[in-house]
């Protein structure tokens, strides 16, 4: 594992690079490791950067759609041609292992072409002619979009905004997570070139910098990737201006498995939804339902296989997954794991240390199943994002409805069986944004599904057309005769 020159990272505004102040960056798995120097904005910033994407914003919005998705496929190339060099700086910074950073690339191309290949029939206008009227209903842009990102997977969380934005001729200003700033804002340096300067900027720092984002009234959507509590700050801070919102929050995803379904063929697609990037995505699989009657046969296959993950710095090839990303998110994971075990649930901590010596310099946790755990407990009712999930018993089918339905997140979920229209009536009684059956991980994802959540996970939904929609107001054109 060789370590490589330290990128100093500076805000993207108007095709131009600045970075008056730096923080450093920590590689997560490598605490005494600074991987970038990045800046630090500030309110001044973020007005800057707001008032180059409105002025870029009257000639973007003018450019004729088909040289727009010309762009957006440019675009995409240039995104798929940086993963090589680009995914290790990630993995340096989010602490996913590499496979994990070159599927953000690869995600977010796909994201970017999919879109582009929408925009020629979304934007066709809806008309009506008849002896009294004319009408057409034609869709426009909103103007300057603000993407606000986490850490987890940053640049197909950022490209789930940018796509519909640009394609849709709005202008962007991206905040992204300080905890992994870099290799997302390196990438994004090249795919601004493709467009006019000021149609991509980019504007680091902390929540004051989301804010300042929120608030601004040149601003007109936000597209908001994150935590619950952090997106009611959002939605306080877009009040004044009246902005329209995208949330994509967290969720409890639950996975019920049916008494009819095949062990190991579930446990083969099932644990790459729990334990990928250390758990820390917003539609792992967070708790598992199971019957009864297959409750132990599980439990002990799962723990035999979760038995086999070695974790370890996301560069080393022998790791399953890497450490957890900050210092907040461990001290909740272990918090969560002190409290499991003090409780009557079972606690089993499975897997083995890469390097053991190098264990205490990352915020790395093994894998854990909680067996004998109940529906009520906090590992179960909490988000935990970490590498740990309970496993839960139920009697009847009504019962585990009920106990999947009995949350405040409502973003992904699963039915496990052997019989397809069994899953499908399971999958219609869930209440959740999406629902897989017999599949619940990144293999999930079709941007034919429009992705997002209900309840407390989300406002909106993105991906293809949906996603488009938020991006674009209707604007309803009548000649009466
Ligand atoms: P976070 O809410 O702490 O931060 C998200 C972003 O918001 C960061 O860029 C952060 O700097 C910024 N921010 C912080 N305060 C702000 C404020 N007052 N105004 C505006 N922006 C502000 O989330 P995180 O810890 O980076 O990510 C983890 C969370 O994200 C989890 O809850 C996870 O479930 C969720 N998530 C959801 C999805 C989804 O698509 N539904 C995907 C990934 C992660």
């Amino acid at each position: 594992m060789s370590s490589t020159a330290t990128p100093r990272v500076g805000h993207l505004i108007g095709g131009e690079t600045s970075a008056a102040d730096v923080r450093a960056v920590h590689d997560p798995g490598k605490l005494d490791e600074v991987v970038a120097e990045v800046a630090v904005g500030t309110a001044d910033d973020v007005d800057r950067a707001v008032r180059t994407a409105h002025a870029a914003f009257a000639g973007w919005s003018a450019t004729p759609v088909a040289e727009r998705v010309q762009k957006v496929f440019q675009a995409a190339d240039v995104l798929a041609a940086s993963a090589e060099e680009l995914a290790p700086q990630l993995v340096r910074e989010h602490g996913g292992v590499l496979w994990e950073a070159q599927t953000d690339f690869g995600l977010g191309t796909g994201i970017l072409q999919h879109t582009a290949s929408l925009a020629e029939e979304f934007f066709t206008p809806v008309t009506f002619d008849d002896e009294q009227s004319t009408i057409s209903v034609e869709k426009v842009p909103r103007g300057v979009a603000a993407a606000i990102v986490p850490w987890n997977m940053p640049v197909v969380l950022t490209m789930m905004k940018l796509a519909p934005a640009l394609t849709t001729g709005n202008t962007l200003v991206l905040k992204p997570s300080p905890f992994a700033p870099a290799a997302l804002t390196l990438a994004l340096q090249k795919m601004a070139e493709v467009f006019p300067p000021g149609v991509i900027n980019v504007v680091h720092g902390e929540g004051d910098v989301g804010a300042a984002l929120c608030s601004h009234p040149l601003v007109r959507k936000v597209g908001f990737t994150g935590g619950t509590e952090t997106a009611q700050k959002v939605i306080g801070a877009t009040a004044d201006t009246i902005k329209n919102v995208t949330l994509e929050l967290g969720g409890n995803d639950p996975a019920i498995v049916l008494d009819d379904a095949d062990i190991d063929a579930t446990l083969d697609r099932m644990l790459k939804g729990v334990y990928t990037r250390t758990g820390q995505i917003c539609f792992a699989v967070k708790r598992i339902y199971l019957p009864r009657s297959i409750y132990q046969r599980f439990a002990d296959a799962m723990c035999q296989r979760v038995d086999e993950y070695a974790v370890g710095h996301g560069l080393d090839p022998e790791s399953s997954f890497g450490p957890l990303n900050n210092e907040a998110q461990y001290k909740k994971v272990l918090d969560l794991l002190d409290k499991t075990r003090n409780s009557s649930a079972n606690l089993v901590e499975l897997g083995r240390k890469v390097d053991p010596s190098t264990w205490d310099n990352g915020y790395y946790v093994l894998p854990h199943v909680v067996r004998d755990t109940e529906h009520t407990a906090p590992i179960s009712c909490q988000e935990q994002f970490g590498p740990v999930v309970p496993l839960i018993a139920y009697d009847d089918e009504q019962q585990v409805v009920d106990w999947a339905n009995d949350s405040d997140y409502g973003l992904g979920s699963s039915v496990w069986t052997s019989n397809p229209d069994r899953g499908f009536a399971m999958a219609r009684r869930i209440h959740a944004g999406s629902t897989f059956i017999n599949t619940h991980s990144f293999e999930s994802l079709d941007p034919r599904m429009p992705f997002g959540g209900i309840k407390q996970s989300g406002i909106g939904r993105e991906f293809g057309a949906a996603g488009m929609t938020a991006y674009v107001e209707e604007h309803s054109i009548h000649h009466l005769k």
